[in-house]
């Protein structure tokens, strides 16, 4: 299928202001589109936030386009699905690529099935290899790394955490209409839990305590570390059960998955459950006592030896910076 664009889909699932993801997506698809000469266009389901269309014009967005409807308003996945699907129906684009919001895990391979598409989850990174594609997966929880090829034309869901927006005029807005009376939404949200703790998932910083601390006391090095640093303190999940932290700190497969800039994973072992949500970090730091610790083979840079003894040393170099 000749493609003649890369299509970004967001949507507000209720929260407030710009999709989560929205810059980090468009980023994507910015590189995606300028490698291949096509149209980047933007595909918004439902509201559009304040700052979308500047947004847009930051990531040269060809075409933002919007579907309005009350069953977008906030977007359940049937609304989701259906919307893409119809749009698809009408304009058959190209290919379709969504940030990896928890609602995206649900509604990327129900587009793909509804359109008969490849999909692939968990991207990383994308490169176009003649008419196909080439992308870097997270794959076993974190664990592996896996190369997909596609064709153009598939649906592609990411977690990568790079934005780097340029200054552009904001883009114009054109409204797809649609009929949604066939939709009826299966899955009803019935609460948003409101969450208090760190907001690990948009930290560019995350010092992370695990079970090598020693004990709970131990843990405030990591806050002080993360405080010095700018960051956010996380967790392993072991100490997070034994109680010395709250569980909005944990990172990991059933914790927060995180795109930090920085990881710093101290006294962590590299568990496959705990690097599912700190492998797309740009730069990982471990400090561990054990050489083999399977951490190091994550880490850019390591420092083999006592947490205890070394964090004191990092908090002062910090601090006197
Ligand atoms: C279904 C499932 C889901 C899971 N989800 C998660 C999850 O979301 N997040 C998560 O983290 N885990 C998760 N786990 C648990 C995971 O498998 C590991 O058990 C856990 O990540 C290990 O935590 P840890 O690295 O802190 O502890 P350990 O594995 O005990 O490692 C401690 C590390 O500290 C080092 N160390 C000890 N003393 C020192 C010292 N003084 N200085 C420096 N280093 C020292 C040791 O060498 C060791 O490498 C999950 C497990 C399952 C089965």
């Amino acid at each position: 299928m000749a493609e003649n664009a890369i299509v970004v889909c967001t949507w507000s699932a209720g929260r407030e202001g710009l999709p989560e993801g929205a810059e980090e997506i468009l980023h994507i698809g910015r590189g995606l589109a300028g490698a291949l000469d096509k149209d980047l266009n933007w595909l918004v389901l439902g509201p559009l936030s304040p700052g979308a269309s500047a947004l847009a014009g930051q990531y040269g967005v060809a075409h933002l386009q919007q579907i309005q409807d009350p069953k977008l308003d906030p977007a359940g996945s049937d609304a989701c699905v259906e919307a893409i699907a119809a749009y698809w129906a009408e304009h058959n684009p190209g290919t379709l690529i969504v940030h990896q919001t928890g609602e995206a895990r649900v509604v990327a391979p129900r587009v793909a099935g509804r359109l008969g598409k490849a999909v692939v989850m968990n991207g990383i990174s994308i490169e176009a290899v003649d008419s196909n594609y080439q992308i870097t997966a997270s794959a076993y929880g974190g664990d592996t790394r896996v190369i997909y090829e596609v064709g153009a034309g598939s649906v592609l869901s990411f977690i990568a955490n790079a934005a780097v927006p340029e200054p552009g005029d904001g883009a114009p807005v054109t409204a797809e209409s649609l009929a949604f009376d066939r939709v009826e939404e299966r899955v009803q949200v019935v609460e948003r839990a409101t969450f208090d703790g760190p907001r690990l998932d948009d930290a560019e910083i995350i010092v992370s305590g695990g079970r090598g601390l020693g004990s709970a006391d131990n843990y405030k090095l990591i806050e002080e570390l993360a405080a010095a640093l700018g960051g956010l303190p996380g967790a392993s999940r072991p100490i997070v059960d034994d109680g010395w932290v709250d569980s909005s700190h944990q990172v990991g497969l059933t914790g927060r998955i995180t795109r930090a800039n920085l990881y710093i994973a101290v006294g962590i072992s590299g568990a496959s459950q705990h690097m599912a949500g700190c492998s797309a970090a740009g730069t990982i730091v471990a400090i561990n006592r054990d050489a083999d610790a399977a951490i190091f083979q994550y880490a850019r840079y390591g420092i083999q030896g006592d947490a205890l003894k070394i964090l004191p040393e990092l908090i002062r170099a910090a601090g006197a910076r």
